[in-house]
């Protein structure tokens, strides 16, 4: 799966500055999706979705409790990407702080901001990715 350039970190880059070529978007400041998120006391990878596999699913991305991993479909724009991690975070914060589907609002907020806190905590260049992301699409 390394050879593969689908796989390849270097493809949203790639990617994203043919966009640009074309004026979809701007990647003056290019910042690397990071390759793992520090949730709670685990290391969650995050890795390419194969394209195929997503359109199958008709998903942008997920996350898997199973595998501790995040899946991202790098052939959509910068700012869906971003949409989309923090949306796998949401998911990986939700099933590792272990809140329920029956839990009451107040308890998934403070749960779900705590765990928030502290991926922002833990994780600074998840913070600079969506930073620069946002910043540069602007
Ligand atoms: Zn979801």
């Amino acid at each position: 799966m390394g050879s593969d350039p689908v796989w390849s970190y270097h493809h949203f880059k790639v990617i994203a500055e043919r966009a640009a070529k074309r004026r979809l978007f701007r990647v003056k400041n290019y910042v690397e999706l990071p390759k793992k998120v520090k949730v709670a006391a685990f290391d969650v990878a995050i890795i390419p979705y194969e394209e195929q596999r997503a359109r199958v699913g008709e998903v942008f991305g997920e996350f898997s409790c199973v595998e501790n991993v995040i899946r991202i479909d790098m052939s959509i724009s910068p700012m869906q990407i971003c949409e989309t991690l923090v949306h796998e975070i949401a998911h990986s914060i939700y099933w590792i702080y272990s809140v329920d589907d029956s839990d009451e609002e107040e308890r998934i907020v403070s749960v779900m901001s705590t765990g928030w806190m502290q991926v922002y905590r833990d994780n600074p260049k998840i913070l600079e990715f969506i930073s620069s992301t946002i910043k540069e699409n602007t």
